[in-house]
């Protein structure tokens, strides 16, 4: 049994075509017209490939295929995102959702008879540049929204109530597989074709603010000064230091600044910034800022932790399960972290399951010149279809 790559490619290329500009991107984002436009032509090819569909009040898309021997068992789902950033790539959430659509169908023409319901899950709203970042996967798990997607809903007329409509039942899953570009340039570092993603780094945020003193900058001598700038660059340097001596894993950006008053001729009275950590557990993160905060604090730096988004962690025997079919079907793989969020991470709230990454070339993506190469994801498509065959035989039995 082997997928068809080209009509896998005559699919993503197809999605990929609308609202995309050239030299611009795909623009299909979350309840544009263009992205219904979209979600109607990943609906059609569902129901070709004989799934029964259904829209949720959110707007996540998802196609059943109901098991065709026994009764009873838990729903194998597979999926990903088709809403895009502005004058994004076609590779981005596609992959996944019309990968899954292209395993149910090589199954369905090999007479393959699944023990299991598969259900391929097409989420809205996972980038986040008009509700906020993996809405429609947060509705679908029934995980809390952040304050800000509350207002932004309005806009849509969607309610609360709407979105507990769309929470789905625990007991319905065995496991949630995603196949998503890697994002990143690991992989073809490395000369790998395959990603096992063990987990998705968790997120810490913290407001930050150096207090010094603003004062005249031609008439204040430099040992005289308290300058918030300065204290701003040591404290900086120090944190970046601190981070790479921490783990090899964790990564730290201040991406963000604004100084007061804010003047060529005053010298910086106050600066706030954000401070933005990433790492496979939080621990060490924490361990970081407590060091930050006890060298620094009585020289002015005050933080107040803002977001915190603990890690996901893929489950280890899909992982094994991953690994193993890779090997066996002659794809060099590797074990590795996601630095970007996806829908698994709420998707994990109500299954396990596990993210398969390929290659990005250049690691570039989220712009029109994203590209993954025909062979990597046809291997990918391979590993997933393989893996749903030996998963429907038995090969995973869920423990909670
Ligand atoms: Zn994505």
């Amino acid at each position: 049994m082997r997928i068809q790559i080209d009509r896998l490619m005559a699919d993503l290329k197809e999605l990929g075509s609308i609202g995309f500009i050239p030299g611009q991107g795909a623009s299909r984002m979350a309840y544009s017209p263009d992205f219904v436009r979209g979600r109607d032509f990943v609906r059609k090819r569902m129901e070709e490939a004989g799934l029964s569909v259904q829209i949720d009040a959110v707007g996540n898309l998802t196609g059943l295929l109901p098991q065709a021997q026994g009764t009873g068992e838990k729903r194998i789902a597979m999926g990903s995102h088709i809403d895009t950033v502005p004058m994004g790539g076609i590779y981005d959430g596609a992959l996944g959702v019309l990968s899954a659509i292209e395993v149910v169908r090589t199954l369905r023409e090999a007479g393959w008879k699944n023990r299991h319901p598969i259900e391929i899950i097409a989420f809205n709203e996972e980038e986040g540049n008009v509700i906020g970042g993996t809405f429609g996967s947060k509705a679908f798990a029934g995980a809390p929204l952040e304050t800000p997607m509350l207002q932004k809903m309005k806009a849509f007329q969607l309610t609360e109530e709407d979105v507990r409509r769309c929470k789905r039942k625990q007991d319905d899953y065995l496991l949630y597989l995603e196949y998503h570009i890697e994002q990143g340039g690991i992989l073809e570092a490395k000369e790998k074709t395959i990603g096992i993603v063990e987990g998705i780094f968790g997120i810490l945020r913290y407001k930050a603010t150096v207090s010094g003193k603003a004062n005249h900058a031609g008439s204040t001598p430099m040992e005289l000064r308290d300058d918030a700038m300065e204290k701003t660059a040591r404290i900086i340097t120090d944190l970046m230091d601190t981070v790479r001596a921490e783990t090899e894993s964790m990564v730290c950006t201040v991406g963000t600044m604004t100084v007061k008053p804010g003047a060529v001729n005053v010298i910086p009275g106050e600066t706030q910034f954000i401070i933005e950590l990433r790492d496979k557990t939080m621990t060490p993160m924490y361990s970081v800022m407590e060091k930050l905060k006890k060298r620094w604090e009585d020289q002015g730096l005050h933080l107040e932790e803002y977001i915190t988004q603990p890690e996901t962690l893929c489950d280890k025997k899909l992982c094994l399960i991953a690994e193993n079919t890779a090997k066996e079907l002659g794809y060099p793989s590797m074990r590795m972290y996601s630095g970007a969020g996806h829908d698994l991470i709420n998707t994990s709230f109500l299954m396990p399951g596990m993210l398969l990454f390929i290659p990005s070339r250049g690691g570039i993506s989220h712009r029109y010149d994203e590209y993954s190469a025909p062979e990597h994801i046809e291997a990918g498509a391979e590993v997933l279809l393989e893996m749903v065959q030996r998963i429907d035989e038995g090969a995973f039995e869920r423990e909670n």
